[in-house]
């Protein structure tokens, strides 16, 4: 446990527009020790806390948070983007920087006594990852844990998440 995981993350200037500097995951999962060591950092510091289910959000969170979710012998819950999930749903809507998202779970996959921990690969505004935890709760569940590979502080959302009585993991973090 002694990688630079921050090492393994490619930045890409000007992604999706002008002006963003896009923290590139793909280069951490292409490596075979810097995939394993995320995931595995990720589980370790969620064991023996009675986690229950790991919920991931579409798509990027899926990577990670299937894996977390093997690590610690729990199931998967998938966050969709709208219409992917074939059974009933539930969902909650949130505001992008141009208009609005949905995401969705299937409206029995949660129930009160379950204890969910919500992995996405990185959290920014903190906009999804609120909207995420805010329509997991609606279940009756408890999520009072999130992972995230990358934290941008500067953003502040991992401080708003904080607000909602969530505890925050992070692997890397850029100012
Ligand atoms: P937020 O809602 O502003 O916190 O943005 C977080 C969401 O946008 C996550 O689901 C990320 O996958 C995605 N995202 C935002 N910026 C980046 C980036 O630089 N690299 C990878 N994903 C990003």
């Amino acid at each position: 446990m002694t990688l630079d995981l921050k090492a393994l993350v490619r930045t890409i200037p000007d992604y999706p527009k002008k002006g963003i500097l896009f923290r590139d995951i793909t280069t951490l999962i292409e490596h075979p020790e810097g995939f394993k060591e995320s995931v595995e950092r990720i589980a370790a510091a969620h064991r023996g806390q009675n986690i229950t289910h790991v919920a991931g959000i579409e798509a990027r969170g899926f990577i990670f948070g299937a894996g977390v979710a093997i690590a610690l012998g729990v199931g998967f819950v998938p966050i969709r983007k709208k219409g992917k999930l074939p059974g009933e749903t539930i969902g909650q809507n949130y505001a992008l920087e141009y208009g609005v998202d949905t995401i969705e779970i299937h409206a029995d996959v949660l129930s009160a006594g379950d204890n969910v921990l919500l992995v996405d690969d990185l959290i920014a505004t903190g906009g999804t990852a609120i909207a995420a935890v805010g329509l997991l709760r609606r279940t009756g569940a408890t999520i009072n844990k999130a992972a995230f590979v990358i934290d941008l502080p500067d953003l502040g959302g991992a401080d708003k998440l904080r607000a909602e009585a969530v505890d925050i993991h992070e692997l890397i973090s850029f100012e």
